[in-house]
């Protein structure tokens, strides 16, 4: 461990055990957590995209602390109780983004043994075709090939030498994301490409495609945890963020809740912000699209004066060890925002950059 890390964890341990965590749970109890994350693995995932993906163990350990300090409501819930204007203390929500296949086959057991519920957010266009997201596939095949050197002719380094692994990963990465979403045009040609990169990577494709890691779940799938009880959410047709995509939203939130709805048959309002970036602007396309509440990724508890359409989330992975979400859940780093900032005491700032988190793979 770092020398940084070693006194990051230091302090943390000691607020936690003197009781600070305690106190900033109590004195933000009224505001409503709700907890994000992707998904948790189905082999190892989480060791390549610790951002993204969890492991069963650390979610399970995740639950039990959510188990222990609060009630875990569904979305539905959270808005009625925000609509009348007062939240009940200590609740969360759990929501995941992106719809992927890991979800029922093994965040939703492991829900289960909590009795707990949760929403995702579900992407249709990926729901309907099928196709594994081929970035994430890409990124997994680079970070998976055994090989210790690469050349290849279409991706050369700057001085033209070829790529040595495990430092030039991320250069080869970009360079390949390159090449995939400027030289192709179709999908097929494009999951042509991939599967070109992985045999020369030496990696088995067709076992990541037959375990469905980077599939998004299928209409049945999405289908059984509605009846189950599980909220079946927005979360666009294609992915497309509201800021660089200004012109599409209402289009984009509008296909997706109306697919859902076609085969849920269940009122779908909730939504969440693509890659968490989000304005102001893109609330009326929303509820001109129906939509009743959509989630951020901006940390801190939320209240009844918090907008529904901006609602904070703490956003978890494998990256942040278990200390550092009982941290987050504490809302002690949020306090003290708030006394430098008070003007956001109920309105998170608007988040319109590019996002680390979902793309912070490395
Ligand atoms: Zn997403």
């Amino acid at each position: 461990m770092e020398v940084k890390q070693f006194f990051k964890f230091s302090i943390l341990l000691l607020a936690r055990s003197i009781g600070l965590f305690r106190i900033g749970r109590f004195l933000t109890r009224r505001g409503l957590m709700i907890v994000a994350w992707h998904g948790v693995s189905i082999h190892d995932e989480h060791e390549r995209f610790c951002s993204l993906f969890i492991s069963p163990e650390s979610f399970r350990k995740r639950l039990c602390f959510l188990a222990k300090q609060y009630k875990v409501i569904d979305l539905d819930e959270a808005v009625r109780q925000h609509q009348s204007g007062r939240f009940h203390a200590n609740q969360v929500v759990i929501t995941f983004d992106d719809g992927f296949h890991n979800f029922s086959k093994v965040a939703v057991p492991i829900l289960n043994e909590f009795g707990f519920t949760a929403t995702n957010y579900i992407v249709t266009n990926q729901m309907n075709t099928q196709r594994p997201s081929l970035s994430l596939l890409l990124r997994d095949i680079v970070l998976r090939s055994p090989k210790r050197e690469v050349q290849l002719a279409l991706a050369q380094t700057d001085d033209g030498k070829q790529f040595s692994f495990p430092e030039d990963r991320k250069k080869l990465t970009n360079v390949l994301m390159k090449i995939l979403n400027e030289t192709f045009s179709d999908y097929d040609s494009k999951f042509e490409f991939v599967k070109t990169i992985a045999a020369h990577l030496e990696v088995d494709i067709e076992s990541l495609i037959r375990n469905r890691i980077w599939h998004s779940m299928d209409r049945a799938e999405v289908t059984k945890l509605s009846e189950d009880g599980f909220l079946m959410q927005a979360h666009t047709h294609n992915h497309r963020n509201v800021v660089e995509y200004a012109d599409t939203v209402q289009f984009e939130a509008e296909t997706c809740r109306k697919e859902l709805e076609k085969e849920l048959g269940k009122k779908v309002v909730h939504f969440c912000y693509p890659t968490g970036r989000w304005n102001r602007q893109a609330w009326e396309p929303l509820q001109r699209a129906g939509i009743q509440s959509a989630t951020t990724t901006m940390q801190g508890p939320n209240f009844p004066k918090t907008p529904l359409l901006a609602l904070r989330r703490i956003l978890n992975g494998e990256d942040r060890n278990q200390l550092e979400f009982e941290f987050e859940m504490s809302n002690i780093k949020w306090l003290a925002h708030i006394i430098l900032h008070p003007k956001n005491l109920f309105v998170p700032n608007e988040k319109t950059k590019g996002y680390a988190s979902e793309a912070k793979i490395f």
